[in-house]
């Protein structure tokens, strides 16, 4: 099987068809990204993104802000979310596409999500006061500009206010993985559920970053099994969480299972990851774009 994956430079030039850049995964400040929805919006235009999806983590607040700026500079918009689940011991994220926020299913389903994140901040919080880092939780809760959705990666951004650590990504690699002194396990929500509130809510479901789980290859593959089982239709294949070499591994993945791709920066903001908004490869010619459903 032979897939054909471009250089990140020929991202726009590559594809004439429209969508000639779709990102479809990207954070607001409703969650942790550090811009506020139409800001995010407002870039992913001037970066040339022609179908923009926001994607917060567990919580639909953002959409509506995001949706009137993207009908105000003319971009295409898909309302989403990307959901906290947890699977075989692990955190796996599932991203919902194309939902109707307003769903009662949906809805209460985040909700009870985000309902476990404060009790898991403050236990981060005490976490990272044994490992010798003080007052961490309240840090942390300054940098939530939503309340209901304290993160690790605002306690990683006010460790590296505080000096402890140079940036984000060293606050995760000394403390914030699993493993390290400031990790605290959570149950988030069970694959089926997080499948089924987002299928409810009239969407598609897409495997979110699959290359970012430690999982053997029986693993991922009884993963993306139990996925598809459950109603998820998509992975993402072209994704800022992922490397070059992954965009292929993934491709062939999305190929042998029979799923439709997708193509997403996961961006949080300026400088922060590894591209900004709209500044992916395309997806390679060979796999279905998640977006024919809309488009
Ligand atoms: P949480 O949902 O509170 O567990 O936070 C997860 C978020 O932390 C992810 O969505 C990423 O934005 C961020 N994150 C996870 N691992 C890393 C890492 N190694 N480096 C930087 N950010 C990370
Ligand atoms: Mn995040
Ligand atoms: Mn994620
Ligand atoms: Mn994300």
């Amino acid at each position: 099987m032979s897939v054909t994956v471009l250089s990140e430079r020929g991202a726009q030039a590559a594809s004439s068809a429209w969508p000639a850049n779709a990102d479809l995964h990207s954070h607001s400040s409703f969650s942790d990204g550090v811009l506020a929805p139409a800001a995010v919006v407002q870039r992913a235009h001037a970066q040339g993104v022609d179908l923009f999806a926001l994607t917060d983590h567990d919580d639909v607040s953002g959409l509506d802000e995001a949706a009137r700026e993207a009908a105000a500079v003319g971009m295409r918009f898909l309302a989403g979310v990307e959901i906290s689940v947890s699977w075989a011991g692990r955190t796996v994220h599932v991203v919902g596409l194309g939902i109707d926020p307003a769903n009662e299913a949906l809805a209460n389903g985040l909700a009870g999500v985000r309902a476990g994140r404060h009790e898991r901040a403050r236990l981060i919080g005490a976490a990272l006061g044994a490992a010798g880092v003080p007052d961490a939780f309240e840090g942390a809760k300054r940098f939530a500009t939503n309340p209901a959705l304290i993160s690790r990666t605002h306690f990683a951004r006010h460790i590296v206010a505080s000096g402890v650590c140079a940036n984000v990504s060293a606050v995760f690699g000394r403390f914030l993985a699993e493993g390290l002194p400031g990790y605290v396990a959570h149950r988030w929500a069970a694959l089926e559920q997080a499948v089924a509130w987002i299928r409810a809510a009239g969407g598609t479901a897409v495997l979110a970053h699959p290359g970012r789980y430690r999982v053997t290859e029986l693993e991922r593959d009884a993963l993306i099994g139990q996925f598809t089982d459950a109603g998820g239709e998509a992975i993402e294949v072209v994704s800022g969480s992922h490397t070059p070499a992954q965009y292929l591994e993934f491709a062939r993945v999305a190929l042998r299972h029979g799923l439709a791709a997708s193509r997403g920066s996961d961006f949080h903001g300026p400088g922060e990851g590894r591209v900004d908004l709209g500044g992916l490869p395309p997806l390679p010619r060979t796999l279905s774009p998640v977006w024919h459903r809309w488009v």
